[in-house]
């Protein structure tokens, strides 16, 4: 094989870059190490779908995609609230028009590989890459096979085997950090063909310290996972029986397993998975460079695992592009500029967590909203509350996040005020924090 650009990862971040790189006219290849999705079946209890937003959307239509996908996605107008006794409760996520979209992300990888094959990339499954030599620009696969390339990309997802391989270079940086938390997934059928739910929410289920939340797919089941600890009380680690599942399910979330009739069977059925975030630097040596989750895995709970991960892939293109696509210059400097939103964002997901599951509900978080939402609506410009920022702007992660802590600053000044609110003293006393913090 002559020299190319090889991606080593078909998920979702390699084959959206693929699409791109091979419509800019490189020669793409893709090796990926599982067989081809397309062909095989979907492992049980492993159906996610993901909260696809704009930082996700703005790729998909840089690789002239979009229009394929978009018929796949089922918009979601906020957080539908479950309390205990069942009632609900709704929170926007945004302006009127604002919305979120939930894909699986099983049918999203497909419609990528799709697209890449048919942009001419050539994707090579059953390729599980082993080893890189980093100075010959060389990789290695499972089957014996060892090729030469001209760029490496390694998107083989958060426990990326190109990543392995750095951690053993000089001056490589790299942490990782499991949650007490883990989670399993349990599917609400449709009846009669209906959702048995509102189909255009996320609807979540908050109790403290754990939570359930369900997002809707496009043959009418909902999609439910479990964020729970795996040890302590109440646990994984407690719910050993059917009758224990079964009275977990009454006390906390009686609705929803009112519309769960097997769900006994499907907790021992499905896995129950672990959750981590990662942080490595630089991402890149010689001509190798780490996107998506290879370079920064986060938490799930702001829906931006993938969202950044296409969104790596758009920076990253228009860099090389800017920089007329001299590898040695760009690898670096992506590597550098990028890395403190990657490192923003895995904040906001891992605090996030503690909003979904604890605060949502809460009489304090909702008179923040409140007041939120009221300087919004007479200061639109100057206040974007912090999950628009993060959810339906590009503003980098980073940006976001400097904000957003002074936006809480700034509140926490304003709360507890009895007299009549002075919304232009708030977005003065904003807009002064801006330029000093
Ligand atoms: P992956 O999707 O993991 O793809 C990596 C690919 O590399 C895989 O195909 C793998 O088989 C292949 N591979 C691995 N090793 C090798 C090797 N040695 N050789 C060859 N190939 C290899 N993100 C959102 O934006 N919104 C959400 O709402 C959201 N919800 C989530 C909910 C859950 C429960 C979880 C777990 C994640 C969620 N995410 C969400 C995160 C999202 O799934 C990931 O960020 C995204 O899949 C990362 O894409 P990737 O292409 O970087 O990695």
């Amino acid at each position: 094989m002559k020299d190319k650009i090889s991606i080593v990862g078909a998920g979702l971040v390699g084959s959206l870059l693929a699409v791109i790189l091979k419509k800019k006219g490189f020669e793409v290849q893709v090796f990926e190490k599982r067989k081809d999705p397309r062909k095989s079946e979907v492992a049980e209890g492993r159906s996610i779908n993901l909260a696809l937003s704009r930082r996700g959307i703005l790729p998909l239509k840089m690789a002239g995609v979009f229009e394929t996908i978009e018929p796949y996605l089922i918009p979601m107008k906020g957080r539908m609230m479950h309390n205990e006794v069942g009632e609900l409760t709704f929170q926007p996520y945004g302006k009127e028009g604002q919305f979120i979209n939930s894909v699986s992300r099983a049918q999203l990888n497909e419609l990528l590989i799709e697209n890449a094959e048919k942009a001419g990339v050539e994707v090579h499954f059953d390729h599980k890459c082993t080893d890189v030599d980093f100075e010959d620009n060389r990789l290695q696969f499972e089957n014996g096979e060892s090729i030469k390339c001209e760029l490496i990309v390694g998107t083989d997802g958060a426990f990326s085997a190109i990543r392995k391989k750095l951690e053993l270079t000089d001056r490589f940086n790299f942490s990782q950090h499991y949650i007490e938390h883990g989670y399993k997934e349990l599917c609400i059928e449709p009846t009669d063909g209906e959702f048995l739910m509102e189909p255009n929410y996320l609807h979540i289920w908050p109790r403290g310290n754990f939570m359930l939340i369900a997002l809707p797919n496009n043959d009418k089941t909902f999609t439910c996972t479990l964020f729970f600890p795996f040890e302590g009380s109440p646990s994984f680690q407690e719910l050993n029986s059917k009758e224990e599942v079964n009275a977990f399910f009454d006390q906390y979330f009686s609705d929803a397993k009112a519309l769960i009739p097997d769900l006994a069977e499907q907790f021992f059925n499905n896995p129950t998975s672990s959750l981590v975030t990662t942080k490595c630097e630089p991402w890149h040596k010689s001509r190798t460079i780490l996107l998506g989750d290879a370079a920064h895995a986060i938490v799930p709970f702001y829906g931006q695992g993938m969202n950044s991960g296409f969104e790596d892939v758009r920076l990253f293109v228009e860099m090389a592009e800017e920089m007329n696509w001299e590898w040695e210059k760009v690898l670096p400097k992506y590597s550098s500029f990028r890395k403190k939103d990657a490192d923003a964002i895995s904040e906001l997901a891992l605090h996030n967590f503690i909003e979904m599951r604890d605060h949502v509900g809460d009489p304090d978080f909702l008179k923040r909203k409140k007041l939120e939402a009221q300087i919004q609506e007479q200061y639109p410009s100057e206040w974007v509350p912090l999950y628009s920022m993060v959810t339906f702007s590009d503003l980098p992660y980073s940006e976001a996040l400097r904000l957003g802590k002074i936006q809480k600053k700034v509140m926490d000044e304003f709360l507890d005020q009895t007299a009549e609110i002075d919304f232009s003293a708030i977005i003065d006393r904003f807009n002064t924090l801006k330029q000093v913090d």
